[in-house]
């Protein structure tokens, strides 16, 4: 369990010192994910700083590299913020910005040991019992600390709930942790709505038959990658297939709902997969129906586009609310969304070429995919089912950088019990190979010189091998 009031102080102790600048007149230096979680994060922290009177700048980067960190301290800013990013990188921040005062707002495990500077404050909530992926984002820990600077920024609690929507904090089909906190914050702010209905992407903007055509989380088995076998199901149950979800009345919602339930279960899908089909949406009062920021799924879809096209200041703009941003993201969308589709059918077709070794799978894509797609790729190939969901899975491509590799680790809940930490398998993979690598248990990068391909391979089963071993020892 995690101890709330412990993180809560650590809070403070982060909004005290943000405070503490705003109040001398110094610049806010931001530096966070570009993520549809660090973008919103990003977002939530520049709204509050404004509000108080101060200025910021604000950047939205792919990672935090040594580089990157140093060029930071050339800026010889007074205080910086990392939000979504940063707690794999304590040692360069605490070398080269020893001199300023640090912000970490994160929830990615910690690297090892503890801060040493006294102006630095790391604000985490997995040193305080949280899981990273489903307790709280990135999004969520700024949110709190501008909630602690001000009472007013619990008007930007939505922001922070379509930032845990696009880290997948409630894949399993409800929000758990002090996502719920925020929940209510927005709830009793009549910001949002919270329902139960289908979780597929697509409520707003897509027609019924594409909703299910290109269901990824879960699949439908005989109906996604099929618009015509879609099309037939929802005839043959009374449903027009052009119509969008958002549109059926509540009855309606409830038929579609027991239809695919039964269509699942006669397809021998897993329990977890039919719990996760229906449960908890957010919808965002602000917008109208139709809107894709109308449903936090489809709002971080939207910033995720923006991100992943180094574009993450779009994605700010359409959090503060900017309608030309949100039409130049429109298009943005439509390409990321394309792009799902065919390396959906890729992977389908190609994945006889992955390395099975006891511990993981291992799929170098070469140019085929996007580094920026990786991720994305490894989940798709566990929800098509290309896969043994107790064994993780890792997808590379090669990277926008010359000579390096990016690859993208994904596991499920049963890979976890198996005592597989791939953030920590890629973190240690990366220390020795030369290259950067970490994230969650359940989720993790990696980017690596690209001849260091298979003896990555042979040393990511083995480093996962101990770690199920160890696993099984503790009889986690
Ligand atoms: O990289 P990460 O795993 O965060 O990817 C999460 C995002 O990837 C989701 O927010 C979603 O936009 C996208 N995704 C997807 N289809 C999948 C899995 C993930 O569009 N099957
Ligand atoms: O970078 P960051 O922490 O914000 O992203 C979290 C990542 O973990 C996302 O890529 C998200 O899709 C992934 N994730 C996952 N499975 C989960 C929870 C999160 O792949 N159950
Ligand atoms: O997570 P994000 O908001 O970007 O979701 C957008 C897309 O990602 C949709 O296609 C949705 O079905 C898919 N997705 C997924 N698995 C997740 C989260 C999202 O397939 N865990
Ligand atoms: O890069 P990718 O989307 O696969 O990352 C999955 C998760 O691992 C994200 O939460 C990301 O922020 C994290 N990560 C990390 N350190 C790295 C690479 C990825 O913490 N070097
Ligand atoms: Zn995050």
């Amino acid at each position: 369990m995690m101890d709330k009031n412990a993180f809560l102080e650590k809070v403070r102790e982060g909004a005290e010192l943000i405070k503490m600048h705003i109040e001398l007149g110094h610049s806010i230096r931001i530096i966070s994910h570009r993520d549809a979680d660090g973008i919103t994060a990003g977002a939530i922290l520049a709204k509050a700083i404004a509000r108080e009177g101060a200025d910021f700048h604000l950047s939205i980067v792919k990672q935090l590299s040594e580089d990157l960190i140093k060029e930071l301290a050339e800026e010889d800013q007074k205080i910086y913020i990392f939000s979504d990013l940063g707690s794999g990188s304590i040692r360069f921040i605490e070398r080269y910005l020893a001199d300023a005062t640090v912000v970490i707002a994160d929830h990615h495990p910690p690297e090892d040991g503890e801060i040493e500077q006294e102006n630095h404050v790391i604000v985490n909530p997995t040193q305080f019992g949280a899981d990273s992926v489903r307790d709280l984002s990135g999004s969520g820990v700024a949110y709190f600390i501008t909630k602690a600077l001000n009472e007013k920024n619990k008007d930007l609690s939505y922001l922070a709930l379509v930032g845990a929507v696009g880290d997948m904090q409630e894949v399993d089909g409800q929000f758990h942790g002090i996502n719920v906190e925020i929940i209510d914050d927005a709830k009793k702010l009549e910001l949002i709505e919270l329902r139960k209905e289908i979780r597929l992407f697509g409520r707003e903007t897509r027609t019924l038959a594409q909703m299910l055509a290109y269901a990824s989380n879960p699949e439908l088995p005989g109906i996604t990658g099929d618009l015509r076998n879609a099309i037939e199901f929802l005839r043959s149950k009374g449903f027009d297939p052009d119509v969008n979800y958002w549109q059926l009345k509540e009855e309606e919602k409830r038929k579609l709902h027991d239809a695919l339930v039964i269509h699942l279960i006669k397809n021998n899908a897993s329990k977890e997969d039919i719990d996760r089909l229906i449960g908890d949406v957010i919808l965002i009062r602000k917008y109208p129906e139709g809107d894709p920021r109308h449903e936090a799924r489809e709002f971080a879809t939207l910033l995720n586009a923006t991100g992943r096209l180094n574009m993450g200041a779009l994605g700010v703009a359409i959090c503060l609310g900017d309608e030309k941003a949100f039409r130049d993201a429109l298009k943005l969308v439509e390409e990321y969304k394309k792009e799902q589709i065919e390396m959906r059918k890729y992977l389908i077709q190609n994945w006889n070429s992955a390395i099975e070794k006891d511990h993981a799978y291992v799929f170098y894509a070469g140019k085929n995919i996007k580094d920026t797609m990786v991720g994305i790729a490894a989940t798709i190939a566990i929800n098509a089912q290309l896969t043994n969901p107790e064994k993780p899975v890792v997808v590379l491509a090669d990277s926008e950088e010359d000579g390096l590799i990016k690859g993208s680790a994904r596991t499920t809940k049963r890979g976890i019990e198996k005592g597989y930490n791939l953030g920590e398998a890629l973190r240690r993979a990366a220390e020795v190979l030369g290259g950067e690598g970490g994230g969650h248990a359940i989720a993790a990068g990696i980017r690596i010189p690209k001849d260091k391909l298979d003896e990555f391979t042979e040393l990511i089963d083995k480093l996962l091998g101990q770690q199920n071993s160890s696993g099984d020892n503790n009889g986690n």
